[in-house]
């Protein structure tokens, strides 16, 4: 089988050893003679599975003993309106920074709660930069402070995050696992599954303990944080099949050297295609400041945009698919997950510099 490289924001490339192994386990489980997707989420073979992905993500990020790992439904776009349900208690306010699309939909489902005080909005109309994380602050008042540590669709990301007196929550649904993070920062960090960790179906949900029980009486049981924290996740049927895949993702992190191990990696990835954007004399641009640029999503544009199609079909043909813009900001945008290899990310950069060579 030939195997594309997969450029797209999400679904996005899973690791091939990832997959192959599950395609050897679907169908009989460790010799089970069931698979695991049909087996028992109260079985052994499944505790196994799903405590290993809680506790992998505990090592790779050391989350301090103060916080609870949780494997919700509903993905990234459930925790908008979840986190402010949940985390307002008596305060009636939550402090914004609106970093770009993604932010600013966390942001009106946060409005229906809460009112919100947006620190900070673009520049000149533009979601190519970030503040300084020093320069924010928040109000005392507010109940926490929403950022969005990698925009997905403008391709900028926090490289350093902002202090704050009351607790950040920070939307990672596409940079999460890909370096280092200072856990102990944040007061719930949430991330869907479908960029870095599995399939989707599944929402990884890091929270401080303290924060856990604010919610109201009169919630949902499934929409309260309280509900899967007392039972370890296992409150209903969760996620089997994105949560397995997870397991797989997660030993596959560790085999590259941890969080330390894969930063290494996602940088050198990176700096091969802005090095290309910022070396072809203007034919490509990337739109985002140099400090913030993405390591997971990399936009940029071409001077002259009518190549633009050219572009793309010559790359699909060169079986490098998914690198249109969103259709909100037009352009390019190359997507490089830590699943993508190294290869693909060369052969974007090969190509890229053959097509503003002959075309320059
Ligand atoms: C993809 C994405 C989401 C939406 O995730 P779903 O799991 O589809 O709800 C939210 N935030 C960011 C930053 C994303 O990249």
């Amino acid at each position: 089988m030939a195997r594309k490289y997969n450029f797209y924001a999400g679904p996005s490339t899973l690791p091939f050893e990832v997959l192959k192994e599950l395609e050897k386990d679907l169908v009989d489980y460790q010799g089970s003679g069931l698979s695991l997707v049909e087996t028992s989420h109260r079985s052994k073979e499944y505790d196994e599975v799903h405590f290993s992905v809680i506790n992998g993500i505990k090592s790779l990020l050391d989350v301090p003993d103060d916080y609870e790992v949780l494997l919700l439904g509903g993905g990234a776009t459930l925790q908008f309106s979840m986190i402010p349900q949940n985390l307002l208690g008596d305060k009636s306010s939550v402090d914004f920074v609106v970093s770009g699309t993604w932010a600013k939909k966390a942001l009106a489902d946060a409005k229906l709660y809460a009112e919100a005080n947006v620190l900070w909005d673009g520049k000149d109309g533009a979601y190519t930069s970030l503040p300084s994380p020093a320069d924010l602050k928040p109000n005392a008042e507010s109940a926490y402070l929403h950022i969005t540590s990698n925009e997905t669709i403008n391709g900028v990301q926090w490289k350093d995050f902002p202090e704050s007196d009351i607790p950040v929550v920070a939307d990672m649904s596409s940079d999460i696992l890909s370096r280092p993070l200072p856990v102990d920062r944040f007061g719930l960090i949430y991330a869907g599954a479908q960029k870095n960790l599995a399939p989707a179906g599944v929402t990884m949900v890091i929270i401080r303990k303290d924060m856990i029980n604010r919610a109201p009486e009169k919630l949902g049981a499934y929409l309260k944080y309280k509900t899967h924290a007392d039972k370890d996740s296992l409150y209903n049927t969760p996620p089997v099949f994105p949560i397995w895949a997870m397991s797989k993702v997660l030993k596959w992190i560790e085999g590259k050297g941890g969080l330390e191990g894969i930063q290494e990696l996602n940088s050198r990835k990176a700096s091969l295609l802005y090095g290309v954007i910022d070396n072809t004399d203007g034919f490509y641009n990337c739109p985002v400041d140099k400090d913030v640029r993405s390591h997971m999503n990399v936009v940029f544009t071409l001077k002259n945009e009518e190549l633009q199609d050219e572009f793309l079909k010559g790359a699909s043909q060169r079986d490098m698919l998914g690198l249109k813009g969103h259709r909100s900001v037009g352009g390019c945008r190359a997507s490089i997950y830590n699943a993508m290899p190294l290869e693909g990310v060369q052969a974007l950069a090969d190509y890229m510099k053959e097509f503003a060579k002959k075309n320059g």
